[in-house]
């Protein structure tokens, strides 16, 4: 690495996975293309349909995103006891150094404002004596979480969203429609290269292209998220010019449960809001050894003081213990936690809950500014592919859906504002056919099966230089194979794409030589805030892949006018716990 911090690969990777001639396919013209249907795309979606069509391309089923999942639920300063000042803090000593304070300012200023729109779309969030039951979760300083269902808010959200989403004619929404590349012309993305069920490939012109395709988790093996969370909008963003940022900031979730069949079942951090302990293999309550918050530090600390458990024992699970709570309250309060664990005969009125540490959240995305824009014209990010610059280096909890209402939003009042502006025609994107061979279908799903172990393994919870360098090494020894022939299924694209996020995340792991927020060096395990208040910012240019430091805009101490109510004025509503 150069003393001006710089980190570069030398390497030639293809603009498209899929070069074919444009000219010989079908097209279809829209005003604005989504990708992606989870809260961040359908809430771009219905904004932005009050000024043109909007295409919105959904990979899979629509309620197979992480959003549907989604169980703690939203964070708001709503009650007269909390304030926009006290969750803006929270956000930002939990973001080590990197957020940015007017963007934090922006989303929490807002908050209220998302959640009476999702009121007034007919959203029902859980009620206690007449007014918003509001949960607490770790690193916030208050009671502040606004949910639905119990432990069911994502989907809550969801199905309000696309009752709207699908009765509004200005939307069109495709399941099964795989985005495979953004197109441009010069700087300026111009719409994007789709596979269709029963139609093939399609081109889709757009005058503005909102990427809300959700986060990588599938990166890893063990994650939270569904299968569909393979970062393809990341990397296709990366292959066309735009620049990601941050993405050695991965959040693991300290408390999934892995189930019979293998999968992993998310824990809410609210259970421990609402007084679940942690007890290692020996039945010892360990957290208050590593943090005076004890089970509700940050989720990075309860990460890493779980890990040191495992690591000290043989167990590959420590546990969560609620025998001490009330039963009936617990089965109220998260009734698809009780049933799932039930589901696989655990009752936890009785026995503890075996619990291990998952992939659960990228942090570092698309880089964006306040209107959602991207550095490549007609391109906008919102949701969890986006960096916006709100979680800074560690995400607190429930903040990210709330991201995703407001820069879901604020992309669709960008791309309302550009179709305002003057039309122009049609450029040609520089897509050219190209002879690569075809690839071992074989090969690849071989290739994919191991990725995740390479990754967990490799740039998992805490990272050393001579295991990240191996990882690279692994890595590259397939880069052939990945990306010089060509594929052509879905299953194969992902890949490709996880592929390149998996080089440039052990990358920007590698040039964070300190700890800071989700990324823990045990070879520099402390914050150097001397060198390190910096982003990473990595991009495929000319030369490779280049990564760089990018400043943290100075706090100003100028807050951004409020749009939202003060919470003091949503007392009507407040609790008093
Ligand atoms: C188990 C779980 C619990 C969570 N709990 C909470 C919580 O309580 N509070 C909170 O704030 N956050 C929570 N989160 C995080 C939060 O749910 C996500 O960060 C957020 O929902 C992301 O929304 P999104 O719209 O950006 O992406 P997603 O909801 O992931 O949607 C992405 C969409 O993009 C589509 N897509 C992807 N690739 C392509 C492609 N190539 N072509 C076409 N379409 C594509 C997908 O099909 C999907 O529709 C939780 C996450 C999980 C997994």
């Amino acid at each position: 690495m150069s003393a001006k911090n710089t980190l570069q690969l030398c390497r030639r990777w293809p603009r498209y996975l899929m070069e074919t001639d444009l000219r010989q396919l079908p097209i279809m013209d829209t005003d604005v293309l989504v990708l992606g249907s989870g809260v961040a795309g359908l809430t771009a979606a219905i904004e932005a349909s009050q000024s043109g069509r909007v295409f919105v391309a959904c990979k899979g089923l629509v309620r197979d995103s992480a959003s549907d999942r989604a169980q703690g639920g939203i964070a708001a300063a709503w009650s007269g006891a909390d304030s926009f000042e006290a969750h803006a803090a929270d956000t930002m000593r939990a973001g080590c150094g990197l957020c940015h304070h007017q963007v934090v300012r922006f989303v929490v200023d807002r908050a209220p404002e998302e959640i009476r729109f999702l009121e007034s779309l007919g959203a029902h969030f859980d009620m206690h004596n007449s007014r918003l039951d509001l949960g607490r979760e770790g690193g916030h300083c208050a009671r502040r979480i606004i949910h639905a269902g119990g432990d069911a808010t994502g989907a809550e959200i969801m199905r309000t969203l696309l009752a709207r989403a699908i009765h509004n004619p200005y939307i069109y929404l495709r399941e099964n429609c795989f985005a495979i590349d953004l197109l441009t012309a010069g700087r300026r993305v111009v719409g994007a290269l789709l596979r269709l069920a029963q139609c093939g490939l399609v081109v889709v012109r757009a005058r503005v292209v909102i990427l809300a395709t959700g986060g990588a988790a599938a990166l890893y093996r063990d994650h939270t998220h569904p299968p569909g969370s393979t970062g393809d909008g990341l990397a296709m963003a990366l292959r066309a010019g735009a620049a990601l940022r941050d993405l050695e900031m991965v959040q693991f979730h300290p408390t999934v449960f892995h189930d019979k069949g293998g999968g992993a079942f998310l824990i809410s951090e609210a259970l421990r809001g609402e007084g679940a302990l942690l007890r290692d293999a020996d039945g010892v309550r360990f957290m208050a050894e590593y943090d005076e918050r004890a089970e509700l530090a940050p989720r990075d600390i309860v990460c890493r003081a779980i890990y040191d458990r495992l690591r000290r024992s043989l167990s590959p699970d420590v546990f969560l213990d609620v025998r001490h709570l009330d039963p009936a309250h617990l089965a109220a309060r998260f009734p698809s936690i009780t049933y799932h664990l039930s589901d696989n005969g655990i009752n936890p009125a009785r026995q503890l809950i075996p619990v291990r540490p998952a992939a659960h959240y990228t942090i570092g995305g698309v880089s964006t500014d306040l209107d959602a824009r991207t550095n490549l014209d007609g391109l906008l990010a919102c949701g969890e592919v986006a960096s916006t610059g709100l979680h800074g280096a560690n995400r607190l909890a429930s903040n990210s859906l709330l991201e995703g209402l407001v820069f879901g939003r604020q992309a669709g009042m960008t791309a309302a504002a550009d179709l305002a502006g003057p039309t122009e025609p049609w450029a040609e994107p520089n897509c050219r056919m190209t002879r690569a061979l075809a690839g071992d279908p074989k090969r690849i799903r071989q290739l994919r099966d191991q990725l995740g172990d390479i990754v967990q393994s490799g740039v998992g919870i805490e990272r050393e230089i001579g295991l990240l360098q191996l990882t690279l090494d692994q890595l590259l020894r397939d880069e052939d194979a990945v990306l010089h022939h060509r594929y052509t299924t879905a299953a194969a694209w992902e890949t490709q794409g996880l592929w390149m996020l998996a080089v440039c995340t052990t990358m920007s792991a590698a040039w964070r030589r300190e700890s800071r927020g989700a990324h823990f060096r045990t070879d520099y395990p402390e914050s150097d805030d001397a060198r390190w208040p910096v982003h990473s910012r990595i991009m495929l240019t000319a030369e490779g892949v280049v990564l760089n430091a990018e400043p943290v805009p100075a706090i100003t101490g100028q807050p951004i006018a409020c749009q939202g109510k003060s919470p003091r004025e949503n007392n009507h509503r407040a609790i008093s716990n």
